[in-house]
This record gives structure tokens, C-alpha cells and sequence, in this order.
């Protein structure tokens, strides 16, 4: 099961790099830990899932507006977010390699008995690498009483349980077999730091924004001036975000720059546990609406002692990715924390004065807080499917697809003339135009046998394509394959964009 996990990651990362969805940043230098470029693909798909996001979350509603607020801010909000004093993770160096790993996140692997107790540690989830972790623990255990470890589950521990009762320089690092390698936790800040101006000094500390949510509270007063929302209502922001993690892995899921869609949804103390759960739902069922239908999606609600001390609910939407079950994004329901701090820290009053009821009050939020990257990682993973399909000659064949939501796929439909003359390339280059008029992003393709065209387009996700033959010529009409069914049919060639937007719609 591991194994045909991480081979389908493997598999996924080499297409995703082969025909353009995402690159290593920087990749002509070596590369550069934490950041990733997405490609012409990869840029349509991750704007079309924030498109389809803005689309169902502040265009179709009458109860949300959206806000674009700069990365970097007064440097006093992340004072009263509390980012400046607690946004840190407990991190340990390995003094041998100079390699830094999330301590909350590493596992130790104990082998053997009393005095002649070693201790392993290593940070990956996935089977494999637990395996190898084991390995390496074997060679060590032959200088103690080692019962085999790979047998005795209860010896596999998470490092932060048992760091503190180990004597931490029995620990060998991740990386090294040599013992006695790893320092104390410490807490190590995640918010990337620059100065604004020419003088570098205290007074011009700035801060690239960990999180998009602040811009929204910092706001909140000016869109409740400027506009006639009134709470129940929410603000929406989608935007980068900057995060200086300790060990960015599992390809884009964990980054150091990455972008973020998220909503304030303001509202009444009295409402908010409905609130909660409106949201909480909704937004559980636009992963499942936009394609992740299968048993690897997951809404977790969080237990009572996972809650930050001022939020009444939190559930996250997990996905079990190849590497592990990971959160796209979390629900909470934060009372009025964040208002709260703001008013107090600025000095400015952010109550909301009810003018029907003549109250004053100061709101609670519900905040849904997803990442673009890891939704995007996700619709990917799910739609990496390989299946047998017939070729040229009738043959089957393996074939790769990306079963993307028609609405999410970077191109929507491939156009193909069947042969390079006899009008048909005139037909397909029309139909090409009209569907790029109608806003559908579109390939023309005239080169090769049309076996090989379809593949090039089932690889991608492109979910369909029209191929224009000698009948259009006569009667306007087309061929339109189905990505997923191999399905064809024969429709009038001005009925094209109309079918195609009808197969994009979600209810
Ligand atoms: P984690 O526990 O994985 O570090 P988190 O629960 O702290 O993440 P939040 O602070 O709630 O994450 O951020 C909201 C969302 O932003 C996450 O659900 C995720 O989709 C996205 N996100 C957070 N950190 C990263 C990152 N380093 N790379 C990519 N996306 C991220």
C-alpha cells in the first residue's frame, strides 16, 4: 500500500513537471527549499480553483465582499494577533548535519531495555521511510538488548511525548547514525522578517504576512464605513501567505510561500455555533462538489483540548494524501478574539452598532481557512488515474489521465481537424475561435495520428475533445469525446460551447 502510494507521488511529480503544471523554484540554480512555480498548466488549474472558490464564496452571495489587503503590514498587527509572541514551532537542530526538523513532527523509535536504551528519530509518516528508520535502528541495536523493534509497535512514539524523559543526547538524528546528536526544542518563529525603507533598523522590522485573516480583521471597520454589510456577513481574501517552516516538504503541501483563501464570516455570539456548522459543512461539500468524492476526504472535528483557548469549534477537511492524512483546511469558530485583540491594541473601538436594535456589539467570527496549493495538490492526486483505453488500431493500451472537475482542468477542450486539408483545419480553427470568445480555454492541435492527440490531452485533464472529420464540412456537425467514458458524440458544431459549459456547471 505504501509502496503504491509513494509511487503514485513519484508518478504524479514527474507529470506535474513534464508538461508544465508545477517547477522548482529557482530550478536552474538548484533549486530552493520551500518554494515552487507553477507552470501554463498549473497556473490555469490553481486559478480556476480559486476562481470556482471567489465564484461560489462572493459572487453567487449576497452576504459576502471581498477585500485584497498587502502582505506586509503595521507590524503592531502581528503584535495583536498574537503571531509576534506565539507563532512558533518547537524545532531541534542535528548538530552533526546542521539539518533543523519540527520536533512536533519527528517520531522516536526506542530499541532496547533500561541503561542500554537507544533512541532513533525520524520525521517522515509514511511507511517507508519508517521502515528504513527501523533499518537503520537494527544496526545500532546490536549494542544493546535489543528486542526487534519492527515487532513491537508501542516503541514508535512521537518525539515531543517522550523528548523530555529520553536525555535527548541519546537520540540519534534523522540523518546521522552517530548518537547524541539532536539539541533541545526550541521555539523558532515561522514569520519571515525584511525591513521597509533605507535604514535597517528596530523601528523599520516588518513582516511578510503568515496568514491572510489579519488583513481582514485590521478592516473590519473601514468595509462595515464604506459599505451597507451588516452581520451577518463575511469578507473573503484570497492572496499569498509566507511561512518560514522548519521543514517545507511533501511536495507543495508544505510550503514557504503559498496562497490562501479565506473568509471572516461575522455574526452574533447567539448564532455563531450555526454559523459554525453552516460553514463547516459547506465547505466540506465544495471539495466534494469540485471532484474529491472518493473515501480519502475526511471531515475531522476537533476535540475539546485541540482548541485554541479562545475557540468554541474547529474541524478540519483532511484528504489522505500518498504521504499521509493532511488538513486542506480548518473551520473555527473564534469568538470574538481577534476583534477583541484588535480593539485594545489599536485603541480604536471595532463594536458593530445595531441600528435596528440599538445594540452595540462586538461580533464573533467563524473563519474558513484553506490553502490553494494544498486544494490544488489534492484535486491533483485524486484525479491521477491510469485505466486501458483502446489505441489507433484498436489496441489496448495503458493510459494516463487527470480526472479533473470539467470546471477546475486547465483546458476545457482540445479541438482536433482530422486531416490537414479538405477544409477541416478552416471547421476546427472556427470552432477553436468561438469557444476562446465563449471564455473557454482551449487547444487546437493538427499534428500527429488522433490516438496520440487524445493522450496528450487525457494526461492533462482536459476533459474534452472535438475532432472536426469530412461530415462537418457537409453538416456542421462534430465528434465530442468524453475524457473519462471514451464516450463520443455527435453534436451541431454551434452547440459546442453550450454543452461544454452545461458538463462545468456544479449545483
Ligand atoms: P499546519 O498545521 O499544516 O502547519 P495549520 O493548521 O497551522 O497548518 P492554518 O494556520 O490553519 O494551518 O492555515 C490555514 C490553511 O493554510 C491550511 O489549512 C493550509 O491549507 C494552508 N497552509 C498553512 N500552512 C501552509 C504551508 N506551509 N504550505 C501550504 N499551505 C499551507
Amino acid at each position: 500500500m505504501a509502496k503504491q502510494s509513494n509511487n503514485l507521488m513519484d508518478k504524479l511529480v514527474a507529470l506535474c513537471r513534464r508538461r508544465g503544471f508545477i517547477f522548482q523554484s529557482s530550478e536552474i540554480y538548484g533549486g530552493i527549499n520551500g518554494f515552487w512555480d507553477y507552470g501554463p498548466l498549473g497556473v490555469e488549474l490553481k486559478r480556476n480553483v480559486k476562481e470556482a472558490w471567489w465564484a461560489d464564496n462572493v459572487r453567487m452571495r449576497d452576504d459576502i465582499v471581498g477585500l485584497d489587503c498587502s502582505i506586509i503590514m503595521h507590524p503592531k498587527v502581528w503584535e495583536a494577533s498574537g503571531h509576534l509572541g506565539g507563532f512558533s514551532d518547537p524545532m531541534v537542530d542535528c548538530k552533526e548535519t546542521n539539518k533543523r526538523y519540527r520536533a512536533d513532527q519527528m517520531f522516536l523509535i526506542s530499541v532496547g531495555e533500561g541503561e542500554d536504551t537507544l533512541h532513533f528519530s525520524y520525521v517522515e509518516s509514511d511507511e517507508d521511510s519508517l521502515k528504513a528508520a527501523f533499518k537503520r535502528a537494527g544496526k545500532h541495536a546490536r549494542r544493546c538488548s535489543a528486542t526487534n523493534p519492527s515487532d513491537d509497535p508501542a516503541t514508535h512514539l512521537p518525539f515531543g511525548d517522550m523528548a523530555g524523559g529520553t536525555g535527548l543526547a541519546s537520540v540519534v538524528g534523522p540523518d546521522t547514525t552517530t548518537p547524541g546528536t539532536l539539541t533541545e526544542p526550541r521555539e523558532f518563529n515561522l514569520m519571515f522578517q525584511s525591513y521597509a525603507g533605507a535604514i535597517q533598523d528596530e523601528s523599520s522590522k516588518v513582516y511578510l504576512r503568515p496568514e491572510t485573516a489579519q488583513g481582514i480583521f485590521a478592516n473590519f471597520g473601514n468595509v462595515i464605513d464604506s459599505s451597507r454589510m451588516r452581520p451577518p456577513f463575511g469578507i473573503a481574501q484570497i492572496g499569498k501567505s509566507f511561512r518560514n517552516e522548519v521543514n517545507p516538504r511533501n511536495y507543495t503541501f508544505r510550503s514557504r510561500e503559498f496562497e490562501q483563501m479565506e473568509i471572516e464570516f461575522f455574526c452574533r455570539e447567539e448564532d455563531s455555533d450555526k454559523w459554525y456548522t453552516y460553514w463547516r459543512d459547506r465547505r466540506y461539500k465544495w471539495y466534494i462538489d469540485h471532484g474529491l468524492t472518493s473515501e480519502r476526504l475526511h471531515l475531522r472535528e476537533h476535540d475539546a483540548k485541540e482548541l485554541a483557548h479562545y475557540a468554541t469549534g474547529c474541524a478540519d477537511i483532511e484528504y489522505a494524501f500518498p504521504f499521509g492524512i493532511s488538513a486542506l483546511e480548518g473551520i473555527a469558530n473564534r469568538g470574538n478574539y481577534d476583534l477583541t485583540q484588535h480593539t485594545n491594541a489599536s485603541g480604536k473601538d471595532l463594536s458593530f452598532f445595531d441600528d435596528q436594535t440599538r445594540e452595540r456589539y462586538l461580533p464573533h467570527v467563524i473563519e474558513p481557512s484553506g490553502g490553494v496549493d494544498r486544494a490544488t495538490l489534492a484535486f491533483l492526486c485524486e484525479a491521477y488515474t491510469e485505466d486501458e483505453a483502446p489505441d489507433d488500431k484498436g489496441n489496448m493500451q495503458t493510459r494516463t489521465l487527470l480526472k479533473l472537475h470539467p470546471r477546475l482542468a486547465p483546458y476545457k477542450v482540445a479541438i482536433f481537424p482530422l486531416m490537414k486539408k479538405d477544409g477541416h483545419p478552416e471547421a476546427a480553427d472556427k470552432i477553436f475561435k468561438e469557444c476562446k470568445r465563449a471564455g473557454l480555454a482551449a487547444f487546437y492541435d493538427e499534428k500527429g495520428a488522433i490516438g496520440r492527440r487524445y493522450r496528450r490531452q487525457d494526461e492533462i485533464g482536459t476533459p474534452f475533445c472535438i475532432t472536426v472529420d469530412a461530415q462537418t464540412v457537409t453538416d456542421q456537425t462534430v465528434t465530442i469525446r468524453d475524457r473519462d467514458t471514451l464516450a463520443q458524440d455527435r453534436i451541431s458544431a454551434d452547440k459546442v460551447t453550450a454543452y461544454i459549459n452545461d458538463r462545468m456547471r456544479v449545483e
